[in-house]
């Protein structure tokens, strides 16, 4: 397959190119040059399909022919270890459970895959530094995704204050491969610096530098295939019924554009929620036709605090610019922390389900939209509630249990290097040599 830049389609790279490249030089986004249909036969098998064995169908003709069919299928064994189960919350709203894996959010899927693409392209002799900003949850998946890859180094940049402790705790306790960077400032600092050092030329020429970007195309397009997981699912428990709804909790829309990059293949989802909190640019563009990005609001889901999303054009795309053909599939929906706050609380009463904060959009949206839409509902689980146990508990007003994956944290010894907001300092770091758990 090969892909095309969103504001250039003349220029084209391969699957491999475009992975190690991340962003086309005209800031546009990777796009897939076609989009093959499914055939009918794989939908009749898909109730019964392996994670594994969907992600192989789903993903071949995207990656093909750099990753072989035999490289593709280790791949998807390795990446798809973990279940992503569909449960009923009430009748005929069913979450998406997408936090049963390593770092309890669905950032796991895409993050383990782009690792594996990655270690695939790398070159024996010439080591590839992954070097990454994040705000929390991404650096954790990242760092989680590639740990003990061979080839590949991970450094995670943070602000030393703005993150929680959970989130600190998974990516600087890792070791191996990985390392993690405390910087005095903020999250944009962060980025500023590792924006800055893939223009620095003389640490390009000793380092061999890659981002883990969520706009890149290896951890975009895995994300189509939990969708298609979550429709057999559906139709092993609902046989006869042929229309749904999926809500998406968003942020960044890389998640929905994967959903609808799915229908385009055939899935047959009649609509897409585009669910999100105050940062509510897109549910306001497909009320009005005007699209007005603007500086994000921090609200109590904050993994969707995004004023700017950075996968929009791909939906854009998807829809040839075509504002009313968007509008007949996808519907907007946005609410409030007050709003989010007493549905966690009412669920967790009356349903016994608990609820984070990000779902809690995608199932509110669903039970207010469903009786117009007139089909059952699935929203997408994005992380466990857990990893917002502070907000939690004050919401619950109980304490909450960490699960497995995150109770292993504790207790572990932190590896940091921590740091003043400035560029020079970082750049010496970098051009270190990389020792195990610290730079
Ligand atoms: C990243 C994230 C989102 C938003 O996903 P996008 O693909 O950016 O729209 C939602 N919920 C959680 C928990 C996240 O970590």
């Amino acid at each position: 397959m090969n892909y095309y830049s969103t504001n250039d389609s003349a220029a084209e790279m391969s699957f491999k190119e475009a992975v190690i490249k991340g962003l086309p030089h005209d800031k546009g986004l990777f796009f897939p040059k076609e989009i093959p249909s499914l055939p009918a036969s794989f939908f009749e098998q898909l109730p019964s399909l392996s994670l594994p064995a969907i992600a192989f169908e789903v993903l071949q003709p995207f990656v093909a022919p750099d990753i072989t069919a035999e490289d593709l299928q280790k791949i998807c064994d390795e990446v798809f270890t973990f279940p992503i189960p569909l449960v009923e919350v009430e009748k005929n709203i069913y979450s998406l459970e997408l936090f049963h894996g390593p770092t309890c959010a669905f950032k796991d899927v895409g993050a383990r895959f782009m690792s594996r693409c990655l270690q695939a392209f790398a070159e024996p002799d010439r080591p590839v530094t992954v070097l990454v900003a994040t705000s929390g949850d991404t650096g954790s998946a990242v760092a989680n995704g590639f740990l003990g890859l061979e080839n590949i180094d991970v450094v995670v940049v943070y602000p030393q204050l703005g993150v929680s402790e959970i989130q600190e705790m998974q990516f600087t306790t890792l070791g191996q491969n990985t390392s993690a960077v405390g910087i005095e400032g903020t999250f944009d600092d962060c980025q500023a610096l590792v924006k800055q050092a893939f223009s620095d030329e003389e640490l390009n020429q000793k380092k061999n530098l890659s981002s883990a970007n969520s706009i890149n195309v290896a951890r975009w397009l895995p994300q189509m295939v939990y969708y298609f997981h979550a429709w057999g699912q559906w139709k092993n428990l609902n046989p006869e019924a042929e229309e749904v709804t999926i809500a998406v909790p968003s942020g960044n829309f890389g998640n929905l554009a994967a959903g609808l990059l799915a229908r385009q293949m055939g899935l047959p989802v009649t609509y897409f929620v585009a669910a999100t909190n105050r940062n509510k640019i897109v549910p306001d563009y497909l009320e009005t036709g005007v699209y007005t990005p603007a500086s994000s609001v921090c609200t109590i889901a904050n993994a969707m605090d995004v004023g700017s999303p950075n996968n929009f054009p791909r939906i854009q795309e998807l829809f040839g610019d075509d504002l009313e053909a968007l509008q007949k599939v996808v519907k907007g929906f946005w609410v409030d922390d007050e709003k989010i706050k007493s549905t966690i609380k009412l669920v967790h009463q009356e349903n016994g389900y608990m609820l984070d904060p990000h779902g809690a959009i995608g199932y509110l949206s669903l039970q207010q939209l469903l009786p117009d839409l007139k089909t059952p509902g699935i929203f997408l689980e994005t992380a466990h509630p857990a990893k917002f146990k502070k907000s939690m508990e004050e919401v619950l007003g109980q304490e909450i249990e960490l699960p497995e994956q995150l109770k292993v944290f504790k207790g572990r010894q932190k590896q940091v290097t921590d740091m003043p907001n400035d560029f020079a300092g970082f750049k010496m770091l970098l051009m270190q040599e990389h020792k195990e758990g610290t730079l």
